[in-house]
């Protein structure tokens, strides 16, 4: 990557990898000390005003990942940098007003929300922590605007959570996330705990405020229709890796790596005439405490051949920033170069 486009990276993550140290087995053999590589040498960059997608099975680390851009979990190692600025040289403080900036709705509005706190509460509770300059006339005055931005009657603002609907609170989370006027916000699988009914009412309220306000998301989810529906970019997860990252447009109709195919030969298509061909995954996810060596896909890949059990693929940029980490599935001209036919 070019100095000139490493400029214009708002966020630019590098090399991040997060291990988690745990005991293993039983209580009397608890020396054995193993690393489960929840995210292992992860990089990317997003641009200003995007919707960044990272889908993958359950399990494959993305949410881990989320966390860790926010530094709600520190990495072991690498970097992320946001607008210039290495968040991991932040100190308590500097963090602290950076999260004016950075902010994460999470997975499941009836965990997220304290249900002894009213609306006026929940809302305002950044603004307590992150905004202390500010008089509460000012708070207040900053709680009915954020509510009537994400369509919440300003006159529910002494109820509390379990007195809505589950749209209802989650349109709480995002007016308590968005009250500091973030830049960056992490979504992390913000409608899948919501009834089918709504989520598309969530959805659309999120695709609007972030055009509104020009946030630049970043979209965990397992749902590739949603997916499909709001994102500009998409990375697919594996066992703590990226394996295909790309336009949403080439990820969904030119996926390259084995993985990438299957995954998305199960999004169901809404017209009984168009056959698609599924590619069911063979065998279970490998354990992330012993990942396989080389490609760690191998275990499952029916095109494996002798060379992915030992060697880790990169992840290769094949062109217009479509990147995989296969092999095998690289357009002929690279393969033709690789094998000295060019
Ligand atoms: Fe399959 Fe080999 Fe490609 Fe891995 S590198 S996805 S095992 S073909």
């Amino acid at each position: 990557m070019d100095t000139n486009s490493r400029q214009t990276d708002y966020v630019r993550v590098e090399s991040i990898k997060k291990f988690f140290h745990t005991s293993k087995g039983s209580l009397f053999s608890r020396k054995e000390r193993k690393a489960v590589k929840a995210v292992n040498d992860v990089s990317f960059t997003i641009k200003k005003g995007e919707i960044f997608s990272i889908v993958g099975e359950s399990g494959c680390g993305k949410t881990t990942l989320g966390r860790v851009l926010l530094r709600l979990l520190e990495p072991t190692a690498g970097s992320i940098r946001f607008d210039g600025i290495n968040l991991l040289d932040l100190k308590k403080e500097e963090m602290r007003l950076m999260r004016n900036r950075v902010q994460i709705i999470f997975q499941d509005p009836y965990s997220s929300l304290n249900p002894r706190m009213t609306v006026k509460e929940l809302i305002k509770a950044p603004l307590d922590v992150f905004q202390r300059n500010l008089s509460e006339k000012e708070k207040l005055e900053k709680v009915f605007s954020i509510m009537e931005k994400v369509g919440l009657n300003p006159e529910f603002i002494e109820k509390y959570p379990h007195e809505f609907s589950g749209g209802q609170m989650q349109r709480i989370v995002i007016a308590r996330a968005l009250i500091v006027n973030p830049e960056f916000i992490i979504c992390d699988e913000p409608v899948s705990a919501l009834d089918v009914s709504v989520r598309a009412q969530v959805l659309n309220l999120l695709k609007d405020l972030q055009q509104e306000m020009g946030l630049t998301l970043v979209f965990i989810s397992h749902d590739l229709s949603v997916v499909r529906f709001l994102c500009d970019r998409v990375a697919v997860m594996y066992l703590g890796n990226i394996v295909e990252l790309g336009d949403k447009e080439d990820i969904f109709n030119n996926q390259l790596h084995p993985y990438t195919e299957s995954l998305f030969s199960a999004i169901p298509v809404p017209d009984p005439d168009v056959r698609v061909e599924r590619i069911p995954l063979e065998g279970d996810v490998p354990s992330p405490y012993d990942p396989p060596q080389g490609c760690s896909f191998h275990t499952r890949c029916k095109y494996a051949e002798e060379c992915c059990k030992t060697i880790k693929p990169e992840l290769r940029d094949i062109g217009n920033g479509h990147l995989v980490a296969c092999h095998l599935r690289l357009p002929e001209q690279i393969l033709n170069k690789e094998n000295g036919n060019d």
